[in-house]
């Protein structure tokens, strides 16, 4: 079989492995399968060398894989900047990038700040969830963003501050990268607060999601889909709990409890949704609008 004189390494003795095994299963084959078959990458291997110890045969590709990467959630850091950079290289909680509130612009690009590196975790989402994923601190891109996040009123209300415009610049300009790089889905472009829904609020309503949306970063409802799903009622009409339950479920928020009661954990979860897809009410209360774009968000992405 081997026309050439045997060089004794490991890579020779690999091949002679894969060799004899394709004749015994071509036992009975005809000649011209077996022709075929010999010029298979099977008896082609190639050899990387890896280490000083060691070589690799990448002739075969597995089909059961995908990204590691498949979300990016974003923050805010509740802290300035010389605190959100103290908290965040210090031992408890770290995230991927983090983009000040006024960053620096160096030959017309945005400077941000990488505080671990994609391929290794970082701890930003905590205890988390989106569509059956959890923990998603394994499976995420962390970004922060530095703003102080809300003062609570006397009167209970919250008072949010305001992202910069050189801030939402700068952090498009680094997710569409981001996206792109780990082939992350539109709707698996996330804020804390869909992951996390019950105990957290960032990066808040003052973020603006519809205007990313329309660079291309993030998931969008199209308006005429969401006239049709709303069929005539009023925004703000109250409609059947358990449907926006299912629905949110559905689309991602699978914390959402399915018991067609507006309780507490539910009220969480759609005031986390309106933040993102209307946050010019983040009340909480299921009305129509908010059932209308998550049918509408369903109907794009999650058919
Ligand atoms: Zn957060």
């Amino acid at each position: 079989m081997q026309t050439k004189k045997p060089v004794l390494s490991r890579g020779y003795l690999y091949q002679t492995i894969v060799l004899s095994t394709s004749q015994l299963v071509l036992a009975g084959c005809s000649n011209t399968m077996s022709a075929k078959l010999a010029e298979s990458p099977a008896s082609r291997p190639a050899y990387e060398k890896m280490a000083e110890h060691y070589l690799l045969n990448t002739s075969f590709t597995a089909q059961g894989q995908d990204e590691r990467i498949r979300f990016v959630i974003l923050h805010y850091t509740a802290l300035n900047q010389t605190d959100s950079l103290a908290m965040l290289t210090g031992p408890q909680v770290s995230t991927h990038y983090l983009v000040p509130e006024k960053p620096q612009w160096r030959g017309g690009e945005p400077v941000i700040m990488q505080l671990v590196p994609e391929n290794k975790r970082a701890w930003h989402a905590g205890v988390s969830s989106w569509g059956g994923w959890r923990a998603l601190n394994a499976s995420s891109v962390g970004v922060e963003m530095v703003n102080r996040g809300y003062t609570e009123l006397s009167s209970g209300w919250r008072q949010w501050y305001p992202y910069t415009a050189q801030q939402i610049e700068a952090v498009s300009i680094l997710l569409k990268d981001v996206i792109a790089r780990n082939r992350i889905e539109p709707y698996n472009v996330l804020g804390h607060s869909d992951v996390a829904p019950l105990r957290k609020s960032d990066p808040g309503p003052l973020f603006p999601w519809e205007q990313l949306a329309s660079k291309g970063i993030g998931a969008w409802p199209d308006q005429q889909v969401v006239e049709k799903h709303l069929a005539g009622r009023a925004p703000k009409q109250a409609a059947v709990v358990l449907e926006v339950q299912k629905s949110l479920k559905r689309y991602g928020y699978d914390q959402i409890p399915q018991t067609g009661e507006l309780d507490e954990d539910t009220r969480k979860t759609i005031s986390a949704f309106q933040m993102h897809f209307r946050p010019s009410d983040y009340s909480g209360n299921a009305d129509a609008q908010t059932e209308a774009i998550a049918k509408a968000l369903l109907e794009k992405y999650r058919q």
